[in-house]
């Protein structure tokens, strides 16, 4: 039985476009670009909204709005332990007025890590599924939950689905209507493809979308975001993962990371936005750009998760007394 008391107070579509276009592209200080003739604009969605920042925003927006039609006042999804996604689940679950469910690969750890602390402040129930459960799509856990507590909707790991795509086609569109096509190509972090799909749909055709894969092996990711898309301008740009979702970053890797916060006053998180800008740097190296070209990178957010690898991350601004940028938060 599903039950229809609860009032979600959703954002509309048009409010969702309303912060996505007060979305600002900042100019990036990074000399070694700035050498070779490239400009950077930075995207800031990591900023887009308070509560609920970076891309999981926009892939959230339709799949709950799709579970408040179809009567849903209870949501699960699936992560781990640094999971960006189930950080944006819970928060949208505490402002919209969602019931949430975190299915979370492994053994319940003792001391639980900063992400799912958050998640748990939110409202979150918080579920461990051991991993070979997980690989099966933790059916029989689905299956338990819903007798103990009734209809729930399940909003695949990282919202990635045609609704999540949907969604991240807003950035695109706010930011060509912000930039008035004066760029040559947008580039983006790449987990399951989603966010690039949407924007690659919403882009005028002759910009192309690039995204970075952060995945080591990312074989079938290619498909992935063409079952998502017909759109024919986006490109994969992968060997940028630095041995992928891994805890332990590379010596150059680290550098870099160090070096480009350093620069640009600039927050990134270890997983997806450093790969991508360290990507951006190398292919910059290799020529992949023609002088006076103009790029746009998407910060997506994900700057909670920098809790997980708190002895490898640059100080923080704030720790360092850096007045360049106070907005960043870990909400
Ligand atoms: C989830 C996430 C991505 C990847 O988005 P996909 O749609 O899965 O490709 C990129 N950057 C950040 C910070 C994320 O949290």
């Amino acid at each position: 039985m599903i039950s229809t008391n609860a009032s979600p107070e959703l954002l509309t579509t048009e409010t969702l476009r309303q912060y996505a276009r007060a979305v600002p592209h900042d100019p990036v200080c990074w000399p070694l670009m700035s050498r070779l003739g490239l400009e950077v604009l930075v995207r800031r969605d990591d900023l887009v909204h308070p509560a609920l920042p970076g891309n999981k925003f926009y892939k959230l927006h339709h799949n709950l709005h799709h579970a408040h039609q179809e009567g849903y006042t209870r949501v699960v999804s699936f992560g781990g332990a640094h999971s960006n996604h189930l950080h944006a689940l819970a928060a949208a679950g505490h402002l919209y007025g969602f019931a949430t469910h975190g299915l979370v690969r492994g053994e319940r750890p003792r001391q639980l890590s900063p992400t799912l602390q958050d998640v748990q402040a939110l409202g979150m129930t918080l579920h461990f599924v051991p991993r070979s459960l997980y690989r099966e799509g933790a059916e029989a856990v689905l299956a338990q939950l819903r007798n103990q507590y009734g209809a729930l909707h399940v909003v695949p790991e990282g919202g990635a689905n045609a609704l999540g795509s949907l969604g991240a086609q807003e950035i695109a569109r706010a930011l060509e209507q912000q930039l008035q096509s004066a760029y040559d190509a947008v580039c983006v972090a790449c987990g399951t493809g989603a966010t690039l799909a949407g924007i690659a749909s919403a882009l005028p055709e002759d910009k192309i979308a690039l995204g970075f894969s952060v995945l080591k092996g990312e074989g079938g990711l290619g498909a992935q975001v063409a079952s998502y898309t017909d759109a024919g301008n986006w490109r994969l740009i992968s060997g940028f993962h630095g041995g992928g979702y891994g805890r332990r970053l590379k010596p150059n890797l680290h550098q870099f990371w160090h070096r480009f916060e350093g620069d640009s006053g600039l927050m990134l998180d270890p997983v997806y936005t450093l790969k991508m800008f360290w990507g951006i740097e190398q292919l910059a190296l290799r020529g992949y750009w023609p002088r006076g070209s103009r790029l746009v990178a998407i910060h997506t957010g994900g700057i909670q998760g920098r809790r997980g690898f708190h002895n490898q991350a640059p100080a923080m601004a704030s720790e360092a007394g850096a007045t360049n940028n106070n907005k960043y938060h870990y909400g």
